[in-house]
């Protein structure tokens, strides 16, 4: 079920009232009206307010909220406020707070502070939960729920009791007999066999490495845990408001990296997600747009809601730079262009207090005579030009493997270089991409991938006999595949597939790998070149790679595999499957590579675009997003400009820092395009 109101594009953000007097909520109303909000998420840490005592439920004060959003047009996304349990709870049940892996229960004072599995805090989460949907279920002004704020962020895994008893539960019911948990861990490894499940501990803090294998279970069941947490809230809300849709909200598809989205995805009738700036990192909107395509692909390729972003600075990074003129603007419509159907904010108004009062918010300390204030009345009129995108969707010929299961194994202790990380390689390959000006979705290994002329598999490490089968076929009927090192090395419990590496893509690939040769820190090695091409250097990783089937686009001119191949490729039934044995570094390195690799799967790229003009189709929409200082003219677009209204005739100029979008026109019959 997808939310119904608003209408259009949904704007606004997290409403905090409680943190101010009645006239400043009085303002709040007109203020709203003013920037066009239309939906704020409302109740997230209002627990203590809620329920001041155990089973004392007051909700008077958030029905006069409720009702003055009501009359000023403002929807409300209510939210269950499970993330900021009370003093007196805690107090009450001192079990209920977490226990790092360290074995530190941390304290009050914080947020998130209670166990998923605790039964005190699921019982209490229930009771709350009922009593909130029954007093608001038919209340004109409630839109959606929002269960709980960012589960996994900061608690991922806790090693308290409860969680242990609920984790030796896990694993019978997963490994049914203790011999096949002895086999899929490989406890003959280090003299770890179990003979009774109450032997099997959590894996705590230890002065070697603890089993792989189970650390990967554990991360498994810990996600699982807040997911029940989840559901347990969302059937209870399901029961008592069928008409209303339910989400929690991602804490940044990207940078969540203990929560499996592509379970999560399937809970939720709305996918939600944050994002938040790296303020620091250079063309940090590549990292925003990589966040909101993975966003739209868990959500199945259907629109989905930007539950937060900034409207300036954060206030948790070493140095929180302010956003630039402009910066909000184009962040926000980055976010629609790639699928999202709203464009909300953590939060309405900067708090005065607290640990977030440095956290910019719509209405800032500044108030509204303010170069932002400003910004924030110009994009609620943005969003209302752009109402008639709401809904539609945006197609992608490429996709990269995405699986945080191999996430998760990949950055465990112990790999053949610190310098291998998930992270690292997708952002290359997505960086690359995005200077190509190609959308891409992300996929699981598993999902079908029939539809897209290129997939890339960057950091595949953990790859399942199923999920190698999957790119086999897709190849096979002719899909392009692009893999890059150490991927297709274990199975789902961490254990090197049989035979020469990449055990579960030898075939698919047409070679092996004789051995691992890791870079030094800084180290790079130079890579054959071919006539009227860059020079070519690797760093990172280096391999022996011996072919069988696969033809040496590029091999390393020197180095621990002088001679051999870096670059391959392997034409298999009416595909082919393409291998980059290292992390090319330099210029164009990357994008050269994988240009071959959508050259001849037929993807077509726009040509003569300066790389930081950012171009996404949605629909019938084209959104252009100029990140640079100078302005761009972008040829073959032919529609309305929304925010202007003016036609343009094939070309169209976006002003430096500016966002453009066109509504197409529709070509007549039989016109070429
Ligand atoms: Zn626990």
């Amino acid at each position: 079920m997808y939310p119904e109101r608003p209408a259009g594009l949904a704007f606004g953000g997290d409403y905090n009232p409680e943190q101010w007097p009645r006239e400043v909520l009085e303002e709040d109303a007109a203020l709203m009206r003013e920037a066009g909000v239309n939906l704020v998420s409302l109740g997230m840490f209002s627990w203590a307010l809620m329920e001041p005592a155990e089973g004392r439920y007051d909700f008077g004060w958030l029905d006069e909220i409720l009702d003055r959003l009501h009359a000023a047009g403002v929807a409300v996304d209510l939210a269950t406020p499970t993330a900021a349990p009370p003093a007196w709870f805690v107090a009450a049940h001192p079990d209920v707070l977490p226990v790092t892996r360290e074995g530190v229960r941390i304290g009050f004072g914080g947020r998130q502070s209670a166990c998923s599995s605790a039964p005190a805090f699921r019982e209490a989460t229930a009771r709350l939960v009922r009593a909130l949907g029954e007093h608001y279920r038919d209340h004109p002004a409630v839109a959606m729920w929002h269960v709980h704020n960012e589960y996994g962020a900061p608690l991922g895994e806790c090693y308290c009791e409860h969680s242990v008893a609920a984790w030796r539960g896990w694993l019978r019911a997963t490994y049914q007999d203790i011999s096949a948990l002895n086999d899929a861990w490989g406890t003959t490894f280090w003299g770890q066999t179990y003979t009774d499940w109450s032997q099997i501990d959590a894996p705590r803090f230890n002065h070697t490495v603890v089993n792989p294998a189970q650390r990967l279970d554990y991360a498994r069941f810990s996600d699982g845990q807040h997911r029940e947490h989840y559901a347990l809230q969302r059937d209870i809300l399901r029961e008592l408001t069928p008409h209303l849709p339910v989400t929690t909200n991602f804490a940044g598809t990207v940078n969540c990296k203990s929560t499996d989205l592509w379970q999560w995805a399937r809970e939720l009738d709305v996918v939600a997600n944050d994002h938040y700036l790296r303020a620091e990192q250079p063309d940090n909107h590549i990292d925003l747009a990589m966040s909101a395509d993975l966003a739209r692909s868990v959500a199945g390729g259907a629109p989905w809601m930007l539950m937060e972003h900034s409207a300036g600075a954060v206030n948790w990074q070493p140095r929180n730079l302010a956003k630039r003129p402009g910066e909000m603007r184009r962040n926000s419509l980055a976010h629609v262009a790639r699928g999202s159907d709203s464009v909300l904010f953590f939060q309405w108004r900067a708090s005065r207090f607290g640990a977030e009062k440095f956290h910019s918010g719509l209405v800032p300390h500044a108030g509204t005579d303010s170069g932002q204030w400003r910004e924030v009345v110009r994009l609620g009129a943005d969003l209302r030009r752009l109402a008639g995108v709401r809904g539609s969707r945006v197609r992608a010929e490429v996709a990269l493997v995405w699986d945080w299961e191999s996430y998760w194994a990949l950055e465990l202790d112990w790999r053949p270089s610190v310098d291998l990380s998930f992270r690292e390689r997708m952002d290359a390959f997505y960086e690359a991409l995005w200077r190509e000006h190609v959308t891409v979705d992300f996929v699981h290994p598993s999902a079908d991938i029939s539809g897209y002329r290129v997939v890339v598999a960057p950091s595949a490490y953990l790859l399942t006999e199923a999920g190698a089968k999957n790119l086999h076929r897709y190849v096979e009927a002719g899909g392009h595949l692009l893999v890059s090192y150490f991927s297709g090395i274990v199975d789902e419990h961490d254990a090197i597939h049989p035979g020469p590496h990449p055990g579960a893509l030898r075939e698919l690939l047409g070679l092996s790998v004789e051995e691992f040769h890791p870079l030094r820190q800084d180290e790079t090695v130079p890579l054959t070149a071919e006539p009227g091409t860059e020079d070519l250097r690797g760093r990172i990783w280096s391999e022996r790679v011996r072919p069988a089937g696969a033809v040496t686009v590029r091999a390393f001119a020197a180095g621990p595999d002088a001679g051999h191949p870096a670059f391959t490729r392997h034409d298999l039934g009416a595909g082919t499957a393409w291998y980059l044995s290292t992390a090319p570094t330099g210029g164009r390195a990357l994008r050269d590579l994988l240009g071959q690799v959508l050259d001849r799967a037929g993807v077509s790229r726009p040509r003569g675009l300066p790389e930081h003009l950012e171009l996404v189709r949605r629909g019938r929409h084209v959104f252009l997003i100029n990140h640079g200082d100078e302005p761009v003219t972008v040829e073959g677009v032919t529609g309305v400009s929304v925010f202007d209204g003016e036609r343009c005739d094939g070309r169209v100029t976006v002003a430096a820092g500016a966002v453009t979008v066109v509504e197409e026109t529709p070509r007549p019959e039989g016109e070429r395009a």
